[in-house]
């Protein structure tokens, strides 16, 4: 009795941290602390407003000092973080056994309340080699005492409902369970790159795997007034938002793009005009990429999806400039896309009914298969470089910050 009524005024003590795993980062050797150092640069950014500490140590990221109403909050924003592969929310006590012990009753007590989960297995680490009990014997001997404690628990060690762990570092560290987050490399260990965004389903999601191995994003969109409404500008602008919430902020220059349209249409061959307006799409975004310090272009092509995107016509288009063209949807089948868009928040939005500029002075039989020589021969019937300076000069930038799905 005595006991219980100490764990009892213990629990309200306990020190809530959170305890971050971010696995590949040990592969990259002699640049880890850089990784390091940048994962840290994204935790404290998408934890901005809330009170917290970060520490490091060992092969784990601690966040502590987060009061108990803003834990859910950083949880849920941390889980956007790219670089974080799973977090758990531990308690932390001395390294002291009967102090371990009761805050192993204290989680398993909050698991047992909050859940209908029965069955459980005890994990332990000990990086502290001078704590007097190994691994084997704390898993033991806590699984023990946890089964006294509370008769309705039963040990799973293949497939446990509780993952009871035990980590004993500086201080010890108890926690049940893992939540899985984003994975990835931390924002801005891979350079930066221009996303071409329409108000597709498609580009959304290549922008989040670039920026999902490291890469800053800014981003390009072409924007076809009247042809295209005001509306169809506040989905691209509010795409864009949604993938800040992963990529940081997002230089988005919005592209007046009516004028080239139409010379394309009144001067070059009507079956190329998609092409043909594709490769100064390029050319623009290669312009603005430069002047954003990006070395690369992304668009959500993938291979055979439509004429433009056929194999001949994806070179015709790289033709069009010198920087890297990344397309990391090039293999995936348009249900695959979805299911990413759809676990990004990006899908409904991108749904919405708004025309873009593609879909409008659509060819009826588009070339499929260009060549590059006769399409530069089209491209030259007209001089657009007064226009293309034209455009680049009365882009509109939109500045887009929304880090951790937090709106500034
Ligand atoms: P999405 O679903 O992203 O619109 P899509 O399947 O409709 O792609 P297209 O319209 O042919 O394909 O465009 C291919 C790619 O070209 C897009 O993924 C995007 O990267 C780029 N793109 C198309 N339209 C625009 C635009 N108006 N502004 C900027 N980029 C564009
Ligand atoms: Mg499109």
């Amino acid at each position: 009795m005595e006991q219980n009524d100490m764990n009892a005024n213990n629990t309200s003590t306990y020190e809530k941290l959170l305890l971050i795993r971010y696995g590949e980062l040990h592969l990259k050797g002699l640049n880890r602390p850089f990784f390091e150092r940048k994962l840290i640069d994204s935790i404290h950014k998408s934890l901005y407003g809330i009170k917290h500490r970060v520490i490091r140590e060992n092969g784990r990221i601690f966040v502590t000092e987060i009061s108990d109403n803003d834990i859910n909050n950083a949880v849920e924003r941390l889980k956007f973080v790219f670089g974080i592969h799973s977090l758990s929310v531990a308690i932390t006590v001395e390294k002291d056994w009967q102090a371990i012990l009761s805050a192993c009753e204290h989680i398993l007590e909050n698991e047992l309340n909050s859940h209908k989960n029965r069955t459980f297995k005890v994990f332990a680490k000990r990086a502290d080699k001078k704590f007097p009990m190994n691994s084997e014997q704390i898993c033991r001997e806590a699984g023990h005492e946890m089964l006294v404690r509370f008769p309705e628990l039963k040990v799973d060690v293949i497939e446990p409902q509780i993952k009871l762990s035990i980590e004993i570092r500086e201080k010890a560290y108890v926690y049940a369970n893992e939540i899985p987050c984003a994975g990835g490399l931390p924002l801005g260990t891979s350079g930066r790159a221009t996303l071409l965004i329409s108000g597709g389903i498609d580009s959304p999601v290549a922008g989040y795997m670039l920026a999902k191995r490291g890469v800053e994003l800014s981003a390009v969109h072409f924007f076809s007034y009247p042809y295209t409404s005001e509306r169809a500008k506040d989905k691209v602008i509010e795409l864009t938002r949604i993938i800040s919430a992963y990529a940081g902020e997002i230089r988005l220059h919005i592209v007046p793009f009516t004028d080239i349209q139409l010379a394309i249409y009144e001067h070059c061959p009507e079956k190329e005009t998609t092409i043909l307006m594709r490769r100064l799409m390029m050319k623009i975004a290669e312009r603005i990429a430069k002047n954003d310090d990006a070395l690369a272009l992304i668009t959500g092509e993938a291979l055979g999806q439509v004429a433009s995107q056929t194999l001949e016509s994806l070179c015709v288009t790289n033709d069009a400039v010198s920087m890297p063209v990344f397309r990391p949807l090039i293999g995936m089948d348009k249900n695959e896309i979805t299911e990413i868009a759809r676990k990004i928040n990006t899908f409904e939005t991108s749904i919405l009914p708004y025309e873009d500029c593609c879909t409008i002075f659509v060819p009826k039989h588009p070339v499929t298969k260009p060549d590059v020589q006769k399409l530069r021969e089209s491209e030259a019937m007209f001089d657009f470089s007064n226009m293309i300076e034209e455009a680049v000069n009365n882009t509109e930038l939109i500045v887009i910050n929304n880090y951790g799905g937090v709106s500034r």
